[in-house]
């Protein structure tokens, strides 16, 4: 599970807790649409020995080996686009100074940022700025280029279906429609699916799913469900199967780090990763994320594979994603000290006591350092990842918590200054309070909702996994629930008595920051007229909006004007901590009793409809601000140098140039062909 693409509040001048050596980097490489791209380092990675870097080299190939997989996965003719692009800019001869050039530069950047022409956070098609015809005068005026015809396709041919692609606002405008409504896998126009409507997939499911199985495998993570000839069967993405091209070099790397790995641990691990990617058996995966969760010595590690499932309305596909690291030594240790007390919050927990763990199992927390993203989870990256995600094996074996410290600094950094805190807190104290407690406020809601949220509670016995029970409704909810436990502990003396706070001031500035951001700030992301899609941001509204309605009779918060301008207050802190417990409570039981109805209610009720007025008020203050809502990252560059054909040291540089970078990624890393 991934905590969120964006910090709660990368809103402000904010110190962080790191030295601040680092403050001639530049953060901020450029901004356009609604993205900024920002850039991160790797601390600590000259102290490497050169074994590691060397691991991590193969790890850095591994990952961006499988980077066209999650194109074709988000849409079927995203490899097509990308790759079209990609010779144009390479080899176009009309003028790129043209106004329409510049368009379709910033169009090709939200495709890379975006894997794909549906908007990374939204799910919504995006179309051009430039006209249709420009598309063909791109096309011809690249003589050179080498187009990725459909065979026996014209020029012409080509072009007429690309410009419907791109213009047609009518075709596959929702990568994932979640309006339960619908047919949600007909209408979503991710890949995932072909030629089968939502109650052929649920079917195809259900026959697989035996009841009551202990340790039920993650039916449909690793392939496509495709109907051909009126027969329904998976394509599986392995070795020899869909993505072969591209798993092949994957796995070539694997094989190269595995001769590399610091520990007995890490190399079984990634023997089995190996081997799950050969046979794309799913018992092999459990098999090997048990392995995974078992190395807790290693400095390096690394997520690879078919991971998170919101790309699926069903829940069930895994979308590639590689995130290279290394432990962050200095920060692992405050994360080390919440989880060496999970038993404790469970214990405390305000969820009713039939549905608290007894014993919860190894939630191993740590701070990393990312090297490189691929995939799913780049260029735009979550800032905390627990897993792995099947239920069972959380329970059985427990869960690693990620938070990444260098990501966040980015974030931190980048967002200095910016103003926004000013505008949107409602007193000089609150902005006092952001100042000071904002990123330290951040990183333990981050530890406490990866290694405490996530990790506890337990089902009902015999109720089913919640991707089964609470189906579409489940992401959300699941998010809720782990912001819950780190809202409710974030006001706890424990954390003061732990040392890892030393005021509750932290905990009002956390308190703050939410409720601005899940009642306010969060609506700058979504285009005007829309009402919430996205699972986090669903999650936020739910809960801020759930505590503002319950404690409206007590004014627990308060919406206040000064002039035109709209301001969010919190008057009773203690009152709003015991909201967030009831809420915590009835959310644990919706998902360990599996009641899809009041889990439905609680979404569409609380978390999807948006105030129209507040939200185009919201988006023209923030316009007066100039910042881009979502951000993109330029991933560092690995350089191997070699002495005689070995390995004698591993050099990182840090690149400036999204575009550079895009096109740098699509001449070395593309194995797939296009299937469309
Ligand atoms: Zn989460």
């Amino acid at each position: 599970m991934t905590l969120s693409k964006y910090p709660l509040k990368n809103e402000g001048k904010k110190k962080t807790e790191k030295n601040q050596t680092e403050t001639t980097f530049k953060y901020q490489a450029e901004q356009f649409a609604d993205v900024r791209v920002l850039r991160y380092q790797i601390p600590g990675f000259e102290t490497l020995s050169l074994k590691q870097k060397t691991l991590l080299y193969y790890l850095y190939q591994a990952a961006l080996s499988g980077r066209d997989m999650i194109f074709d996965q988000n849409y079927k003719h995203n490899l097509c686009i990308r790759k079209t692009f990609e010779q144009i800019i390479e080899h176009y001869k009309g003028d790129t100074n043209s106004d329409n050039y510049k368009k379709f530069l910033d169009f090709a950047k939200r495709v890379w940022v975006s894997n794909g022409i549906h908007h990374h956070y939204s799910m919504d098609k995006f179309t051009p700025d430039f006209p249709e015809n420009f598309l063909a005068e791109l096309i011809k005026k690249s003589p050179d280029a080498k187009f990725p015809f459909a065979k026996n396709e014209t020029i012409a041919a080509f072009t007429k279906k690309l410009t419907t692609i791109l213009f047609d606002t009518s075709l596959d405008v929702k990568r994932v429609n979640l309006n339960s409504e619908e047919d949600m896998i007909v209408t979503s126009a991710n890949n995932y699916y072909s030629g089968v409507t939502q109650k052929e997939a649920v079917a195809f499911y259900n026959k697989l799913n035996k009841k009551g199985e202990n340790t039920p495998l993650s039916y449909g993570l690793n392939s496509k469900l495709v109907k051909r000839n009126g027969k329904i069967f998976e394509e599986v993405y392995k070795v020899g199967g869909l993505y072969t091209e591209a798993i092949e070099e994957v796995v070539s790397w694997l094989e190269k780090a595995i001769t590399v790995s610091e520990c007995t641990a890490q190399k079984k691990a990634l023997q089995k990763l190996v081997e799950y990617y050969k046979t794309g058996d799913l018992k092999t995966f459990d098999d090997y994320s048990i392995l995974w969760l078992q190395d807790t010595e290693s400095r390096v590690d690394v997520v690879n594979g078919f991971i998170e499932v919101y790309g699926d309305p069903l829940g069930k596909k895994g979308a590639f994603q590689s995130m290279v690291s290394i432990k962050d030594l200095e920060a692992t240790k405050r994360a080390k000290t919440i989880s060496d007390n999970a038993q404790w919050f469970e214990d405390h927990s305000a969820i009713d006591k039939a549905y608290k763990k007894k014993k919860v199992k190894g939630v191993t927390a740590k701070v990393i350092d990312v090297v490189i993203e691929s995939g799913d989870s780049s260029p735009s990256t979550p800032i905390g990842v627990n897993l792995p995600n099947a239920e069972w094996i959380r329970k059985d074996y427990g869960s690693k918590s990620v938070s990444l410290a260098n990501i966040v600094l980015a974030y931190d950094e980048s967002g200095k200054d910016s103003g926004a805190i000013e505008e949107f807190a409602y007193s000089k104290e609150e902005i006092d309070l952001a100042k000071k407690y904002g990123p330290l406020a951040g990183n333990l809601h981050t530890d406490l909702h990866e290694i405490i949220g996530h990790g506890s509670g337990q089902l009902k016995p015999g109720v089913a996994d919640p991707s089964e029970t609470l189906k579409n409704y489940s992401s959300t909810l699941e998010e809720a629930r782990a912001d819950l436990v780190a809202l409710y502990y974030m006001m706890d003396k424990k954390l003061i008595e732990l040392g890892v706070m030393n005021t509750l001031d932290v905990g009002k500035s956390e308190y703050n920051s939410y409720i601005r951001n899940g009642l306010m700030t969060q609506l700058f992301r979504l285009e005007l007229g829309k009402d919430l899609e996205e699972s986090h941001m669903r999650n936020r509204q739910l809960i801020a909006k759930w505590a503002y309605e319950k404690g409206k009779a007590d004014h627990v918060i308060e919406f206040k004007k000064k002039g035109k301008k709209t301001f969010v207050v919190i008057n009773d802190y203690a009152k709003l901590r015991k909201l967030f417990g009831d809420l915590l409570k009835e959310i644990q039981r919706v998902k360990s009793e599996g009641d899809y109805k009041a889990g439905k209610a609680l979404v569409e009720n609380y978390g999807v409809k948006v105030d129209h007025i507040l939200h185009k008020e919201i988006k023209e203050r923030f316009a007066k601000l100039n910042i881009a809502p979502y951000a993109a990252f330029i991933n560092p560059v690995l350089v191997p140098v070699f002495v005689k054909g070995k390995v004698t040291d591993v050099k990182v540089e840090y690149p400036e140039n999204f575009l550079e970078q895009m096109m740098f990624y699509g001449k070395n890393y593309s194995f797939l062909p296009v299937y469309s």
